[in-house]
């Protein structure tokens, strides 16, 4: 059995009164894809943002590859890291928006070796090459000077998967890659990740493709009112869910 890449323990997470994660528990082995379904406001979105610790949980913790994600460990309590190592963490961690988030007045080629660059410190030359490679590999290796707005968002959503992987993440994380794409653009982009899901790179996808989810998900997780109802292979989440919660929330999306 693989090691753990993501591990997320006993995490909390309010905003004032409103309790969004509620005790999330969740471990994701290295190489493994893990889609995360769950209804609108369930606390998805929060979740992954934990995991980048663009939100502080209230309680619990996460690591990744073993590192505690925003904090130190000393003796029983723990010190939030200062902001250049909690960007350093972040080197590590691809995010893939919903929204895409590209620099908008950045070619594709630029906004995919900016981070390379000025981030981890590597030269140019290699950045450029290697930005290239990427930019094949989501097929737009024609685009590399194109600015977003020229480009269609099922393109830009191509080059801000090769913007996170630029970065050599350990583990790559995506907030409902494909809900701001027009119907006939979403799947050159589920193809896009459908492809990287076999070169063993771990993920976890947030999405509301059920079928997608089937075909490339390790493990499907069902997220509901702040806790994870329910986890396991596609075939038992999806097609023999254990939850009244799940199968309800099953009927709904398929
Ligand atoms: P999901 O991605 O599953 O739709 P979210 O994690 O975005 O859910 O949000 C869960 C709940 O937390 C929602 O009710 C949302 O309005 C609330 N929420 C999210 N971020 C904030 C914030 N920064 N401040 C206040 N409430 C927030
Ligand atoms: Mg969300």
């Amino acid at each position: 059995m693989s090691g753990v890449m993501v591990d997320v323990r006993g995490v909390h997470k309010g905003f004032g009164p409103l309790k969004v994660l509620r005790g999330v528990d969740l471990q994701v082995r290295t190489g493994e894809v893990t889609v995360i379904l769950g209804p609108s406001g369930s606390g998805k979105s929060t979740l992954l943002r934990a995991i980048n610790h663009l939100e502080k949980v209230n309680r619990g913790w996460i690591s990744i590859d073993g590192e505690l994600i925003g904090y130190r460990r000393s003796g029983d309590k723990l010190y939030e890291l200062r902001e250049k190592d909690i960007l350093r963490q972040r080197t590590h961690i691809g995010f893939v928006f919903q929204n895409f988030n590209l620099f908008p007045h950045l070619t594709a080629l630029e906004n995919i070796v900016e981070a390379p660059i000025s981030a981890l410190r590597r030269p140019r030359k290699a950045a450029v090459v290697a930005a290239e490679r990427l930019l094949e590999r989501v097929g737009l290796a024609d685009k590399a000077g194109a600015y977003p707005r020229q480009l269609s968002g099922g393109q830009q959503q191509r080059v801000a998967i090769a913007r996170a992987l630029a970065l050599e993440p350990k583990v790559l994380l995506f907030d409902e890659p494909t809900s701001a794409l027009d119907p006939e653009l979403v799947g050159e982009v589920l193809d896009v990740i459908k492809d990287l899901t076999r070169t063993g790179t771990t993920m976890i996808i947030v999405t509301h493709e059920v079928s997608f989810a089937r075909e490339v998900a390790d493990t499907v997780v069902f997220l509901d009112g702040g806790v994870v109802v329910e986890q396991g292979p596609p075939a038992s989440v999806l097609d023999a869910p254990q939850h009244e919660r799940t199968r309800a929330f099953l009927s709904k999306v398929l």
